[in-house]
């Protein structure tokens, strides 16, 4: 990636043309909060030459085509909370944040959709939602913090991915800003569209590296009147998962089905200083079930209670909603906070195979001698496996890790399961993707790279190098 011009004097001076001078950082200290995102570790950290703010959609045009003119690598990004540092500029140039670009543009009511520009936090478009009647049901753990774009960028998944999709089912239409320069609008507020390739899911998950998304036309679900969430306990974590399927195979159609094991359960505990229950020995399941008919959801929760008990739950019970969808929240902070170097790993399985890979995470832990926490969207088949270093010595820890890694991927994939559920690849999986990725699948994404960003100037060195 020797081929990119500097981000030079010239460069900075029409940067701060089109944007302002209080809108193109320089300074060092200041951009070290783009320096990385979530993933922790040195070789993860990466300044850029300089971090711009645009505010209008012409503005990002006009800095892309900077960018392509003079061959700068140029990083879009949110809130900076991805776990495959894929918004860090590992290539120099300009990272262009749209931590400005947080516009409501309209609610278009009667077609149930909202366009928003794509600095907006999730939290706030749920917001706005809930207080319309509506529910947006993308629900990252991160959605306190992360970015409506950067959802669309990663096709972020989350607690309710199971009943109304990952954010690419949210999306209906994209405005795009083109490694070229060009503005356009993929899709639009249309429910169904046959209209030649489908650019607006394609966009949605590509990570930055075929444009800037700079409005979402986002779809909203009617608001269920009322919500219950469940509690069941398990004393192993076999027993727990092994429930998830039998859920899913029963009239119920559940929102949400989560897994947390018990290290995770008392490293949340530790770090909310808050008591869970049953956390000596439980390990979850949590069940939230959502309808417009009390009496209705009250049968179902007797259905689950039933289920669960007759597998082996210690306990079902109805849990206090805050309480438990915190712990689950903070299973990444928590275990940040436990061990600052950790590895969070995105596997995802058909669900049927999830009990096989808790079973193949405690071998790995007990191989590798190394603490792995477990939380999954489990009737999704997204398993999360936060490995952590503790006080491991950083050379025993950079040897061991991809030697667990390759045994556990090579795992995943025979299995039938991929590196990724919902965080992406970014720059952290590169050799993983590289080597499990099937060839004319990656080759048909570099084709698609190469034709919409010939000077390989947007986002470059993320999902797969070119060079
Ligand atoms: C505690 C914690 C919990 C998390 N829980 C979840 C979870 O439950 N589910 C889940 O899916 N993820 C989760 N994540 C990961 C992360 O929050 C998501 O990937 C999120 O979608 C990233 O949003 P962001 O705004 O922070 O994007 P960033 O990290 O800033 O960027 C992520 C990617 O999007 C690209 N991008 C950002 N904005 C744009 C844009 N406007 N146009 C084009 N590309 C863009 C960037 O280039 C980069 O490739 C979690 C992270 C943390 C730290």
């Amino acid at each position: 990636m020797g081929k990119y011009n500097p981000v030079d004097a010239a460069v900075v001076a029409e940067l701060q043309q089109i944007v302002g001078d209080r809108n193109v950082w320089l300074d060092r200290e200041k951009m070290e909060d783009y320096s990385h995102d979530a993933v922790t570790g040195e070789k993860y950290v990466h300044f850029p030459e300089a971090v711009v703010f645009p505010e209008t959609t012409g503005q990002v045009a006009e800095i892309v085509q900077l960018a392509n003119r003079r061959l700068i690598p140029i990083v879009p990004r949110g809130a900076g909370t991805g776990y495959a540092c894929a918004a860090v500029a590992f290539a120099g140039g300009i990272i262009l944040s749209t931590e400005r670009m947080t516009k409501f543009v309209e609610f278009d009511e009667p077609n149930m959709v909202l366009i928003v520009e794509p600095g907006v936090r999730t939290v706030d478009v749920q917001k706005f939602a809930t207080e319309r009647g509506y529910l947006y049901p993308g629900e990252p753990s991160s959605s306190d913090s992360s970015c409506i774009g950067g959802n669309v960028a990663t096709n972020a998944g989350g607690m309710k991915a199971i009943k109304y999709g990952t954010t690419r089912q949210q999306v209906l239409g994209l405005e795009v800003v083109t490694p070229e320069g060009e503005i356009t609008t993929l899709g639009g507020r249309l429910k169904k569209d046959s209209t030649g390739y489908c650019l607006t899911q394609l966009m949605a998950g590509s990570e930055g590296t075929l444009g800037i998304v700079t409005k979402v036309y986002l779809k909203l679900a009617p608001k269920p009147a009322h919500v219950i969430d469940l509690l069941a306990v398990f004393d192993s974590p076999e027993a727990a998962i092994n429930i998830v399927a039998r859920i899913m195979q029963s009239p119920v159609s559940p929102v949400c089905v989560e897994f947390m094991d018990n290290k995770g359960i008392r490293c949340s505990e530790e770090f909310l200083n808050e008591k869970l229950p049953h956390s000596d020995k439980g390990h979850y399941i949590i069940v939230s079930l959502a309808g417009d008919n009390e009496e209705v959801l009250e049968d179902q929760c007797v259905t689950i209670d039933e289920l669960c008990t007759a597998h082996g739950a210690l306990e079902v019970l109805v849990a206090d909603p805050v309480k438990i969808w915190k712990s689950r929240k903070t299973f990444g902070e928590a275990n940040r906070a436990r061990s600052l170097i950790f590895s969070a790993e995105d596997t995802v399985v058909p669900m049927s195979r999830i009990p096989d890979v808790v079973q193949k995470l405690s071998e790995l832990s007990r191989k590798y001698e190394v603490t792995v926490h477990i939380a999954a969207h489990a009737a999704d088949g997204n398993v999360h496996a936060d490995i952590l270093k503790e006080d491991l010595p950083l050379a025993i820890w950079n040897e061991r890790l991809p030697l667990l890694q390759d045994e556990l991927y090579a795992f995943i994939y025979s299995v039938g399961g991929k590196l990724s559920g919902e965080h992406g690849i970014g720059y952290k999986r590169l050799d993983l993707m590289r080597k499990y990725c099937d060839p004319v699948e990656l080759k048909m994404m570099k084709a698609i790279k190469k034709a919409l960003d010939p000077n390989e100037i947007m986002n470059p060195g993320k999902i797969f190098s070119l060079d």
